[in-house]
């Protein structure tokens, strides 16, 4: 049971991780006005994050998992903020 928690306790903060990353390498952005998370399309920036997290994993994450849920995180993030006007 304690084995259970803790992988649940890892996937519930992995995304928090995962977005610390990518705001590090300076893969998103976040809305000043909302808060929305935003893709900054930068190629460079998203393999710096990449880059992260092969190199320093969440605990108990292989790299190659740190990895893929950037890949996710980074799929899930439009490149816009959704309340944001458009022009
Ligand atoms: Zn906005």
């Amino acid at each position: 049971m304690l084995m259970t928690s803790e992988r649940r306790s890892v996937i519930r903060t992995i995304r928090g991780w995962t977005i610390y990353v990518l705001q590090e390498a300076s893969a998103i952005r976040e809305c000043e006005e909302h808060g929305w998370m935003q893709d900054r399309a930068d190629p460079h920036a998203r393999e710096r994050a990449f880059d992260i997290a092969r190199r320093a994993p969440p605990v108990g994450v292989s790299p190659d998992a740190a990895e893929a849920e950037v890949r996710d995180v980074l799929n899930s993030i439009g490149d816009t903020c959704p309340e944001c006007p458009s022009d």
